[in-house]
């Protein structure tokens, strides 16, 4: 089924706008068991009326396995969910902290408030997870939200916006599709909150849009994720894990390893289990495999072979995946070896199924090369030697790290999720999504006449002494 997006209304998106602004304080002002559930209303339109519906929607983007999609795009979210009904009593209850003696007669407490009117802008890659996972914490903390999502993978939109509609009224949640002129009318409106996840370059559009009205934004973005493996490292194991971060959605994932720098003494035995265990999750030929994902469209086929026939020019070799015809959006989990360091595979973000190894001697190379470049949205790390994981861990920066595995971070609510810098600003999911949604409203209350009232005007000699007195000790 082809799907055409309806033309673009700049009206509604104002009118929708307006409505939600009206409607923000009621929203704002509902408690915890209002917010929970229209959770619990999500919940069971994801894991049982529209379930069916959301595998076909994945499977005509990206030929994705419904497997993939109940494990990578579903249960992240529906398990957010979850912890998020668990918590957000606790998450917001106003928040006593101390106070100095100097304010004696007075408490003070933090009340976190919702943001207001939200724009959640999110991509294609996993557009279920990406949507609604923000989407639960914007719930929780008392928001109303426009959604826009993706224009690449358009039967995941449709589903989601008769979601939005059977769950939501517009001036609550509402759901905009379209292309990049919806994006850019949306980014003209003064929202309270932008949460974004997509590329650096569009990050900084949607920085600088927001700027105008100096709004908050949430930006998670992407980059190259390195992943470290170290010569004490359990090969077999490292290679299983990697094939399963790197070639799930076919490598279309913000976190998957961009590439691997192993010690040279163990690159051989990890290119042969790593050919072993592609042939166990997708046989010998995973184009044909029902569990392997195709590329979003042509456009991003194009790019990631232009990618690889960079690489091929500048000396590289394919040492897995070469025996495949490439067919259609289909890229088979390609492995490539003496890759230059000056090809566009080791530039930019490769967002595909291409895994270039590099080798390495000393780890204080592996350390240079990385804190070179920006700031990483992963960066993982394999091996036994506590002091070596401690050597790569304290010497680089990244958003997230998993030891001895990858991508599983994402999977734990209990962690912040975001980036640094290149690769994001502000963090999501769990406590950490609820707070980025939120405003920490710092409330001081006088509750009888405080020492304060002896330190105002006229100042007397009396009332300097008692102001160094006050600044000194109290
Ligand atoms: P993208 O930046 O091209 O698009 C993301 C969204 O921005 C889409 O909805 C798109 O319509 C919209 N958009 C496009 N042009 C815009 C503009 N000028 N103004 C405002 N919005 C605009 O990203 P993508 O190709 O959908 O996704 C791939 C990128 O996203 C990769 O870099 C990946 O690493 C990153 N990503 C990051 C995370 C994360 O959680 N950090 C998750 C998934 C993907």
């Amino acid at each position: 089924m082809t799907i055409t997006t309806p033309k673009f209304d700049t009206t509604l998106l104002q009118n929708i706008f307006a409505s939600q602004q009206k409607h923000q304080y009621t929203i704002a002002a509902t408690t915890a068991k209002e917010r929970i559930a229209k959770l619990k209303k999500l919940y069971n339109a994801l894991d049982s009326t529209y379930r069916v519906e959301i595998h076909h929607a994945l499977q005509a983007d990206f030929g994705k396995n419904p497997a993939e999609t109940d494990l990578n795009e579903l249960y992240p979210i529906l398990k957010e969910i979850k912890h998020t009904i668990k918590n957000l009593s606790n998450w917001m209850r106003d928040e006593p902290v101390d106070s100095p003696f100097a304010l004696i007669g007075s408490r003070s407490y933090i009340k976190y408030e919702a943001k207001g009117v939200c724009l959640l802008i999110s991509p294609w890659n996993f557009p279920i997870n990406l949507t609604f996972g923000p989407l639960i914490s914007a719930i929780a903390a008392g928001n109303t939200v426009i959604i826009k999502p993706s224009e690449n993978t358009p039967h995941s939109t449709a589903i989601m916006k008769k979601i939005v509609i059977a769950l939501f009224e517009p001036k609550e949640i509402a759901l905009v599709d379209g292309e990049v002129e919806v994006a850019t009318a949306l980014l003209a409106l003064p929202f309270n909150h932008i949460f974004f996840t997509g590329s650096p370059n569009i990050g900084k559009i949607v920085m600088k849009a927001a700027a105008k009205h100096l709004t908050s934004v949430t930006l998670e973005l992407g980059g190259k994720s390195p992943c470290i493996i170290d010569h004490t490292a359990d090969i077999k194991s490292a290679a299983k894990s990697i094939a399963w971060g790197k070639f799930m959605n076919a490598g279309q994932t913000c976190i998957a390893p961009d590439y691997v720098y192993i010690h040279k003494t163990l690159v051989e035995r990890f290119l042969t289990a790593l050919k072993d265990v592609i042939v166990d999750f997708y046989g010998t030929t995973p184009t044909s495999s029902e569990d392997y994902a195709r590329i979003v469209n042509i456009n991003h086929t194009k790019r990631i072979q232009g990618l690889i026939d960079d690489a091929l020019e500048k000396g590289a070799k394919i040492v897995i995946g070469d025996n495949e015809a490439k067919q259609d959006s289909m890229i088979p989990p390609t492995v490539m070896t003496n890759v230059s360091l000056d090809s566009t595979l080791m530039q930019e973000e490769i967002f595909g199924p291409v895994l270039p190894i590099l080798t390495y001697t000393d780890s204080e190379e592996v350390i240079t090369h990385i804190n070179k470049n920006p700031k990483p949205l992963a960066l993982y790390i394999f091996g036994k030697n506590k002091k070596n994981i401690k050597y790569f861990l304290n010497n680089t920066t990244a958003g997230g790290t998993c030891i001895n595995n990858n991508i599983l971070h994402f999977f734990n609510s209990e962690l912040p999720f975001g980036g640094v810098n290149t690769s994001g600003i502000g963090k999501s999911k769990g406590i950490y999504g609820f707070k980025e949604f939120s405003n920490a409203r710092g409330v001081y209350k006088q509750l009888f006449p405080g020492a304060v009232l002896l330190l105002m005007p006229p100042y007397t000699d009396f009332k300097k002494k008692l102001i160094r007195f006050t600044m000194k000790w109290f």
